[in-house]
């Protein structure tokens, strides 16, 4: 007789395996933290496990991954909501997270991570970028790890900006930021795959070539992943367009930015072209 710690049977399981396979009618089998087998039809007799889950009527699927979220909105939600873009930075989210204390930070964690466990999510990557006060980071980590969640914490900079509306605290030197970057990668190495540290600029408009330079090289040399919101609306482009002289895409392709650790966000505007470079 085969015993397991748990069984997932009479399932629809969507694999995700490199064949997209899907069985409609089957079982899965964990033992510790390991996936042990996948299999099609019903359990055998004599295969049994300290706990057995009928998922009949029920779809089976690997976690999903939530990209890119701003955990600090959690408490916004509808705040503004017939804003545009810009308008509702401007006038909900920046000056709101201009006031966040790190417990406030912990708490809108906990509350995102919870929320995204319940919908599916088993990974999610957190774009932070209000105030960059060092507790204000560690108080994010905290509420996200309190929940159990797989997460990538992406420490963003803002090096510019405040003619857009950025707050004067978002903002400082590329090469500090860096140095907060290799702060967090320090005191949390030892998260396993469990927490990531990435780094990024947050938005075309609150970014100079330097501080680009800057964290590109940074990341070259540290091995680091990096994540930008990129073409999130028509915006972007005109305010390339009005500082450097070029569509996004193709200065950030120029400025070597478009490699295979940066991951980016929204790209919503994206021209067929852009898709492919
Ligand atoms: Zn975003």
């Amino acid at each position: 007789m085969a015993h397991h710690d748990l069984i997932i049977k009479n399932a629809d399981i969507c694999t995700m395996d490199a064949n997209m396979t899907r069985i409609q009618h089957g079982y899965v089998v964990v033992d510790g933290e390991t996936i042990t087998s996948v299999n099609e039809g019903s359990v055998p007799a004599g295969v049994e496990a300290d706990t057995v889950i009928d998922a009949e009527g029920q779809v089976l699927f690997p976690g999903f991954i939530d990209t890119h979220t701003h955990i600090f909105q959690s408490f916004l939600k509808g705040l503004g909501a017939d804003h545009h873009l810009i308008e509702w930075l401007n006038r909900s989210a920046l000056p709101y997270g201009k006031y966040m204390t790190p417990y406030q930070h912990r708490l809108a964690a906990q509350l995102t991570c919870m929320e995204a466990i319940k919908s599916g999510c088993t990974t999610l990557c957190e774009f932070f970028y209000t105030d960059q006060d060092p507790e204000l980071a560690d108080g994010c980590i905290a509420g996200m790890e309190d929940t159990g969640i797989r997460s990538v914490f992406i420490r963003t900079f803002q090096d510019c900006g405040e003619d857009y509306g950025m707050p004067a605290c978002f903002i400082q030197p590329a090469d500090k930021a860096m140095e907060e970057v290799s702060r967090l990668r320090h005191d949390y190495a030892d998260r396993s795959d469990m927490l990531s540290i990435w780094t990024g600029p947050d938005v075309t408009w609150s970014t100079t070539k330097e501080g680009y330079r800057t964290m590109l090289d940074y990341c070259k040399s540290e091995n680091v992943r990096y994540a930008m919101h990129i073409d999130e609306t028509e915006v972007d482009d005109d305010m390339c367009q009005k500082h450097y002289g070029q569509d996004i895409i193709p200065m950030l392709d120029d400025m070597g930015f478009l490699t295979d650790h940066m991951l980016g966000v929204h790209c919503v505007n994206l021209t067929p072209d852009e898709m492919t470079v």
